[in-house]
């Protein structure tokens, strides 16, 4: 049998063969470019009906951590609708194809987060399309390393928020409405939130912002039967890094400082959401998951 996700291997020594290089992307990057492509568990992730009929809406779903998600949801045999922008349709295709190898429904929206009208539409267009909605992953993000405080421009501190923040409100406050209890929204926060890298303000900013978001409104909606939880990655091997997440020079030690050594794959994240995702989380509300090598946190 192929190796799956539950196949047993030295966690120091997975995905040895991959070696990531210097290397930078204009845009939001794709990962057809990627000179060292990511693992979203195309060849591996093995489901066993943990997310049955289920209808879920996930962001950044083209590519990296929210690509690995969408093909883990499908094969646990969930239907997906997926956000990206425009300029990703390559990756999101791919994706797509994943999805309906799996048996399951792909709607894909392609559109801009930081438009609220978009959000509202992308929300609408998942009830429609899918008879209802029962997971939010709100995954997409913007992440530009800015050395100094004196370059970090208004426009992109700006953005960032939009993309991160704002989006997940507009998109959760939206998506509320039709969710029924048992449903479940996970939020993707970072490491960043409590170990900020000094070259990445803004956006570590943001993740906070998604960590203290998500344990006020996993209190407030717990009573109607709505769970919201947070899965907070390392340092994973994904365009976003690519496309001026970190200093191309510092990515072939990307990820070499966790403890386990080595940089995560979009692959060994998916497994979180699915938890956080399915009914076995049941009691499991305004927790964050950590996915990040070993590092310690609050
Ligand atoms: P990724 O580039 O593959 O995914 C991010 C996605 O965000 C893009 O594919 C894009 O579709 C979407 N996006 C960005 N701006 C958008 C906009 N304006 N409108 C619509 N969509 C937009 O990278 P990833 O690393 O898989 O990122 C997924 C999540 O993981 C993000 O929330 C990121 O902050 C988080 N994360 C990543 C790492 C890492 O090391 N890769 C670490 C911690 C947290
Ligand atoms: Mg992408």
């Amino acid at each position: 049998m192929a190796p799956d996700q539950y196949t047993m291997q030295d966690p120091t020594q997975q995905y040895s063969d991959i070696d990531t290089t210097a290397q930078s992307q204009a845009g939001p990057g794709l990962d057809s470019r990627l000179k060292e492509h990511a693992d979203h568990g195309e060849d591996s992730y093995r489901g066993s009906g943990r997310l049955t009929g289920r209808k879920a809406l996930i962001t950044g779903a083209d590519s990296g951590i929210g690509a690995a998600v969408a093909i883990a949801f499908a094969r646990e045999g969930a239907d997906v609708v997926l956000s990206y922008l425009p300029e990703e349709e390559e990756d999101a295709r791919w994706i797509v194809e994943m999805i309906k190898d799996a048996g399951r429904k792909a709607l894909t929206v392609p559109g801009d987060v930081t438009d609220p009208e978009y959000c509202r539409r992308l929300v609408d267009t998942a009830v429609e399309g899918l008879g209802g909605l029962d997971i939010v992953v709100n995954n997409a993000a913007k992440q530009q390393f800015v050395d100094k405080l004196e370059d970090l421009s208004e426009e992109q501190f700006d953005e960032t928020f939009k993309t991160n923040v704002y989006a997940m409100f507009w998109i959760c406050k939206a998506a509320v409405p039709h969710l029924t209890p048992g449903s479940t929204i996970i939020n993707t926060s970072s490491i960043q939130a409590y170990q900020p890298s000094p070259g990445l303000l803004d956006y570590a900013t943001t993740k906070a912002s998604i960590n203290a978001f998500s344990k006020g409104l996993a209190q407030q909606l717990a009573p109607r039967g709505i769970r919201v939880n947070v899965v907070a990655p390392g340092p994973i091997w994904t365009p976003l890094q690519t496309a001026g997440g970190q200093p191309p020079e510092e990515l072939p030690e990307f990820g070499e400082s966790t403890p386990l050594g080595r940089p995560g794959q979009p692959a060994e994240l998916a497994p979180a959401f699915v938890f956080l995702a399915s009914p076995e989380s049941s009691y499991v509300s305004g927790e964050t998951l950590n996915v990040n090598g070993g590092s310690p946190t609050p």
